[in-house]
């Protein structure tokens, strides 16, 4: 079995008052579609704001997996 390191990502600017939360959302890459297994997280204030829905729409609009990540790159070194 392999061990993958759980990635965590934050969402928006956390202070350090505030208290990180983890959200249970599901991520979809916008290129192939995949779930993706996500550790996301946000401050307990900032989530309630509408700064964070913007945040996390504009997130997972433009979300892509790793692999499709790595394509992008791959391609743009071409270019
Ligand atoms: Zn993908």
């Amino acid at each position: 079995m392999k061990i993958r390191c759980k990635m965590s990502v934050i969402i928006g600017k956390i202070s350090d008052k505030d208290k990180k939360i983890e959200l249970g959302i599901e991520i979809y890459c916008t290129n192939c579609g995949k779930k993706v297994p996500s550790g996301l997280k946000t401050g307990e204030v900032f989530s309630k704001t509408d700064q964070f829905k913007i945040e996390l729409e504009e997130f997972m609009r433009n979300y892509l997996c790793g692999i499709c990540r790595d394509k992008k790159r791959v391609t743009k070194l071409k270019s």
